[in-house]
């Protein structure tokens, strides 16, 4: 997903200069597409960050993430994590869920948590998925929404490993 420059500068060259600084403290990508908050950390292992937008103030990075990548000011909004890796600020692994749906996700990644992915954790596509999903993808019998239905990851987690944001060893 890429930032809309035009957005950011559409608010002040104040914004544009915090969202610059903001995205500087991203960290690359590892194999399983996450990105590491390279500032601080609260004591539950969040990016801590309290970021100033038009809309109000944002606190958290993975919410500050989503936030400038979505546009959507989250209000009373959760920024979930597909990865459980509460340090990823990764725009692919995050989505706007309710207070309700958070929990529901915790719960349902408590019992799963044995079932997902190879090497970490937070991988929910294979190195051999990878290769399929390059490959058909390029060969143009597939769009990247029915990639992302048949192998049940988000059309962000698709265009992701298609344009080499994630699994760049493949
Ligand atoms: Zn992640």
């Amino acid at each position: 997903m890429r930032l809309d420059w035009g957005w950011v500068s559409s608010f002040g060259p104040a914004f544009q200069g915090r969202v610059a600084r903001f995205i500087t403290k991203i960290g690359a990508s590892d194999q399983c597409g996450c990105r590491r908050w390279l500032g601080d950390f609260t004591v539950k292992g969040y990016g801590k960050i309290y970021f100033t937008t038009p809309f109000g103030v944002i606190y958290g990075a993975h919410r500050v993430a989503l936030f400038l990548y979505t546009r959507h000011y989250p209000y009373k909004d959760c920024a979930c994590h597909k990865c459980d890796n509460p340090w990823c600020v990764a725009v692919g692994h995050l989505w706007w869920g309710s207070r309700a749906e958070n929990v529901l996700d915790m719960y349902a990644k408590g019992r799963a948590v044995n079932v997902r992915g190879e090497q970490c954790g937070s991988s929910v596509l294979t190195r051999i998925d990878v290769k399929i999903i390059r490959k058909e993808f390029a060969g143009g019998l597939y769009t990247m929404t029915a990639l992302a239905r048949r192998f049940h990851v988000s059309v962000e987690a698709i265009s992701d490993v298609v344009h080499l944001e994630t699994w760049r060893d493949i």
